[in-house]
């Protein structure tokens, strides 16, 4: 699956659950700063984010709860708001003290209601794999990486287990099955969807010779940059973009290793042109590459962050292979497939949940309608 551009944690969580472009849905970056509201939005910063004004499009919990169906989210980024109105009815804010296996028990228990109070949808988000790449890198040798993953799959495997135990067939087919004898359990994929995404994928972190100081070819005072993998410029007041932009391109085109846009001028395919929280002038590093500054301004005021190694990283541009994420999905909605799909943006999930939920009116997104038809059978 292409996920949306930045290839960042919060955009995409966002992506997937509203199918808009971060430019469409206002969660630009992990870290951005909103001129407008001469504010910043801190993904580590949890009172923060439960402010309404961040959040705009309309997530499918949204959807389904203005439809009378009860959702559940499980850390989902985005859920502690109240959006045009709605939260899900079960929600465990993020915890990062809390791992897959103890958020996976949360999802249970929310499955184990009974059934009029039972969430039709529930959304978990677990973010160990995220963490083991970072550390240890897309190529790591050290099998940290392959270990978190065994441990997720695990607790995946009890999240599946889980839901073969729930009752809640109803009516005939319950009734037919009874009279044939099979009482037993029936399998997960006979109880629910489940569609098991990734945000983005991961490459190769940068070391600290590979970091470049925006300062170091126009002086300090003439720029703020909110410094995100994504680096946003807001010139300082007085400061003719387009001479700023002259002094980086030439730089950027010697190295090759960056690339800086203004703006309007940021290719078509990332969407990343149309919302007042992008930096007038955009730069972007290429994998193994990180962009920052060395003097740091007073505004706006999210930090730059110290040069740091890092083994694995992501953020970059979402053509890139190694920024593409996992989708599987499997359920009674899903036609079985003897071949993987082609990739498609993450942007369509929305639409494929709404249909999946039988949502009669679903918000307008980035998707195209029907694009999952061939993929379902409902
Ligand atoms: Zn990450």
């Amino acid at each position: 699956m292409t996920p949306s551009f930045p290839t960042l944690t919060w955009p995409n969580h966002y992506s997937i659950v509203t199918g808009l472009h971060p430019e469409s849905h206002g969660i630009v970056g992990n870290l951005f700063h909103d001129s407008k509201l001469n504010a910043d939005f801190d993904y580590m910063d949890f009172p923060g984010q439960k402010d309404s004004h961040w959040w705009g499009g309309e997530p499918i919990w949204v959807t389904a709860e203005k439809q009378g169906l009860l959702t559940a989210s499980c850390m989902w980024p985005g859920s502690t708001a109240s959006i045009r109105g709605e939260q899900p009815t079960y929600l465990q804010p993020l915890n990062f003290y809390k791992n897959a296996s103890q958020r996976v028990d949360i999802a249970l228990d929310w499955l184990s209601l009974p059934e009029n109070d039972r969430p039709r949808f529930v959304a978990v988000y677990i973010g160990e794999v995220d963490h083991a790449g970072h550390m240890y890198g897309p190529e790591d040798v050290t099998g940290h990486v392959n270990e978190e993953l065994a441990k997720v799959d695990k607790s995946v495997g009890r999240l599946l287990d889980g839901l073969k135990g729930l009752d809640g067939e109803k009516g005939w087919f319950r009734y037919i099955r009874s009279w044939f004898g099979f009482t037993a359990t029936r399998e997960w994929w006979e109880v629910a969807n489940v569609v098991i995404v990734s945000d983005h994928g991961m490459g190769e972190g940068n070391t600290i010779s590979k970091f470049v100081f925006l300062d170091d070819f126009v002086d300090a005072s003439r720029f703020d940059i909110v410094d995100d993998v994504v680096v946003h410029v807001f010139p300082s007041e007085g400061q003719d973009v387009e001479s700023l932009l002259d002094a980086w391109k030439k730089a950027s085109e010697a190295s090759g290793n960056w690339r800086v846009w203004k703006k309007e001028d940021v290719p078509a395919s990332l969407h990343y042109s149309h919302n007042d929280r992008i930096g007038q002038i955009v730069v972007l590093p290429e994998p193994g590459w990180a962009v920052s500054k060395r003097v740091q301004n007073k505004s706006p005021q999210i930090a730059t962050s110290k040069p740091f190694e890092v083994k694995g990283m992501h953020g970059y541009n979402n053509s890139l292979v190694d920024m593409r994420a996992i989708f599987m999905a499997a359920g009674p909605a899903f036609k079985p497939l003897a071949a993987a799909i082609p990739a498609f943006q993450n942007v369509e999930l929305y639409n494929m949940m709404a249909r999946i939920l039988r949502l009669r009116s679903a918000a307008v997104t980035n998707g195209t309608l029907g694009f999952f038809d061939d993929y379902l059978q409902m």
